[in-house]
């Protein structure tokens, strides 16, 4: 008798002979349909995604439901069992993605706190964005060393240190390694868990 796969089984049960198939060995299909319409993936679109939080890259299955106005809404994030990555698994940090999207916490627009004051403002990108710039070149500016104590050309900046994020592609990586050695910065360092 030939070996049955996972996939096999699944692909014969599926082609129209799956359902006399699965009853006969012993499925209570008409139960079975009545259960799964409850399910709360019921009829969701189902999106693949990738763990953002480290560098295994966990392969994620995020399953969707239309609101009555036409938006989406994330009812479910799993583990892809398709993946050779996690087969399935996600660590508890990625067992958690779905609170990315969904919760009540997520800060979703910068949040500012004035030198000296107890409380956050919220500010647009472009503020923010100025802000980071302008203080990036004043600290640059202030700690910038064009010679060391040796009289050594070292054009190096000291007030600053740069962290990636292990969710980072090789591109982004280059990317920021060059702008900020760009910069001057000696200090780079990377959050990887591998
Ligand atoms: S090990 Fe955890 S945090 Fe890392 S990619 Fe996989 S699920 Fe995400």
């Amino acid at each position: 008798m030939p070996a049955v796969t996972r996939r096999s089984f699944l692909k014969a049960t599926a082609a129209g002979g799956g359902a006399a198939g699965l009853s006969a060995l012993g499925f209570d299909l008409a139960q079975a349909a009545q259960v799964t319409q409850h399910f709360k993936i019921s009829g969701a679109q189902e999106s693949h995604s990738v763990c953002p939080y480290c560098a295994v890259g966990c392969s994620l299955v995020a399953y969707t439901q239309q609101n009555s106005d036409g938006s989406r809404r994330i009812v479910q994030i799993e583990g892809n069992p398709d993946s050779p990555v996690n087969e399935g698994r996600l660590c508890p940090k990625g067992a958690t993605a779905m609170q990315l999207a969904t919760s009540a916490r997520r800060v979703d627009s910068p949040l500012y706190r004035a030198a000296g004051s107890d409380r956050w403002q919220q500010i647009s990108w472009s503020q923010m964005l100025d802000k980071l710039a302008q203080r990036i070149k004043d600290t640059r500016d202030a700690t910038f060393v064009a010679t060391d104590a040796g009289g050594n050309t070292v054009n190096r900046t000291e007030g600053m240190a740069f962290a990636g994020g292990a969710a980072f592609s090789s591109e982004e990586g280059y990317l920021a390694t060059k702008l900020m050695r760009g910069l001057g910065l000696v200090h780079l360092e990377q959050q990887a868990r591998v």
